[in-house]
């Protein structure tokens, strides 16, 4: 079955919806801006489906960017959600599952001692930033350009995700005084690295770096580049902090971490977590080294708090969702992912388009240019629109790709052969539609 191009009711939802909200979404990315047309109003979602408000269903590779690693409204998470609501939505005062959520992430990331659950991947970056100046007494962070570690404003600098879709070099509203506070580099360029450090090691606070970008397109580090982040934090004195909110158990049951190992000279100082930590709740975390986190208060001196932090409901479909994250799980996801992948390859081969296709355990992106990607600047040279006019291509024919060239493709172990066969016979007519 094909769609027409048009999605009535979703459109007259939009025009509702921008009456009230600007641009009609409660986050940029959402509103097609970059490939155009009317983004999609989800009714409902189950396993690897999406279903709209017009009742067309899409195969689902975005994932609520992310966290739905296990498919949509899954059995035993769903159960786990109802227990936990059934026993009350929030209760400003701490309760049992928060810890086990915390045990189980200080569980799978082994230097990670000590933990503290947030509501998003943005306070997590932003609460680790102000927890390294506190505990250095410095105040100059260092980013990649490309990554993004969520709206925080001395991070907004080059940021990639919807920054990167939009083709924005920074936001509007960040006060100089924070910008000037960010030395942004390029990624995967080590001897940028050590030139800023030389100049100006001793008021550097922190690298925050993704530990594998994932908001240029995939860009994983080359070999030594973590390594060499790790050495330089190391020898001036500032903290390095790994950003695995997006590959955070989804590239391994440990995130990237249990994938690429610790660097040579030891594990970073501070991670950062989100997206499959909350199961599709909002939940996210930041931890670390336990003489680091010991600042914060109460205890400590480096204020950080929430009214939802550790919300009961969001930390049990967060540990649901970890605990049936099992290496059979990561293994499908795997297999699927290249299932995938290793089509689009081929399609687009028999039409002769240039195409790259990056990895990060089962997360992969797809850009259109020849060649390897190994930074920001690499990742802008690809050709947007034939990506814009392969998305609705898919999007058609009832697939829903993340809509912006500069984002991972986000499959779930919910992917049965109904749906990869639905993405499988997509994909000539898309790559067709691209041309
Ligand atoms: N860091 C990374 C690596 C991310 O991918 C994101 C979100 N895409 C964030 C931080 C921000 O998370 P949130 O949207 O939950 O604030």
């Amino acid at each position: 079955m094909t769609y027409p191009d048009q999605a009535p009711a979703s459109a007259a939802l939009l025009e509702r919806a921008r009456a009230v909200i600007p641009s009609g979404v409660n986050s940029p990315v959402r509103a097609f801006r970059s490939v155009g047309g009317t983004p999609r109003f989800m009714r409902s979602a189950s396993g690897p489906w999406l279903t709209d408000v017009d009742g067309r269903r899409y195969v689902d590779l975005v994932g609520s960017w992310g966290p739905m690693i296990l498919g949509h409204a899954h059995p035993q998470v769903l159960e786990a959600v109802r227990e936990a609501a059934a026993d009350g939505f929030s209760f400003g005062t701490p309760s049992e599952r928060e810890v086990a959520l915390a045990e189980e992430i200080v569980t799978r990331v082994a230097p990670v001692e000590s933990v503290r659950l947030v509501n998003s991947g943005t306070e997590a970056s932003m609460s680790a930033i102000r927890l390294a100046r506190g505990f250095t007494g410095r105040s100059v962070v260092v980013k990649f350009a490309g990554c993004y570690h969520g709206h925080v404003d001395s991070l907004l600098a080059a940021a990639g995700s919807g920054l990167a879709t939009f083709a924005l070099p920074d936001s509007a509203g960040v006060p100089a005084s924070a910008a000037a506070e960010t030395i942004v580099l390029p990624y995967n360029d080590v001897p940028a690295l050590e030139v800023a450090f030389a100049e100006r090691g001793e008021q550097i606070a922190a690298v925050i770096t993704e530990a594998c970008p994932g908001n240029m397109g995939v860009v994983p580090p080359l070999p030594g580049f973590t390594d060499a982040l790790r050495r330089v934090t190391a020898e001036h004195g500032a903290l390095l902090i790994s950003d695995e909110v997006m590959t955070g158990f989804r590239c391994s049951a440990s995130g990237w971490f249990g994938l690429e190992g610790p660097p040579a000279g030891g594990a970073p100082d501070l991670f950062t977590f989100g997206k499959v930590m909350g199961g599709g709740f909002p939940a996210a975390a930041f931890g670390g080294r336990a003489d680091v986190m010991a600042l914060l208060a109460p205890e400590g001196p480096v204020y950080q708090a929430g009214t939802l932090s550790g919300n009961p409901v969001a930390s049990a479909a967060g540990l649901a969702t970890l605990r049936l994250c099992t290496p059979e799980v990561y293994a499908r996801l795997d297999e699927v992912a290249h299932t995938i992948a290793d089509a689009v390859a081929a399609e687009l081969d028999r039409a002769g388009v240039a195409h790259r296709i990056q990895w990060a355990g089962s997360m992969f992106s797809v850009f259109h240019r020849a060649g390897q990607v190994r930074d920001y600047a690499d990742a802008q040279d690809q050709d947007t629109a034939a990506f814009g006019r392969f998305f609705h291509g898919m999007l058609r024919r009832g697939v829903h790709l993340p809509p912006s060239a500069f984002e991972t493709w986000f499959v779930s172990a919910a992917l049965d052969d109904e749906a990869i066969s639905k993405i499988l016979a997509a994909l000539p007519g898309a790559v067709a539609d691209s041309l």
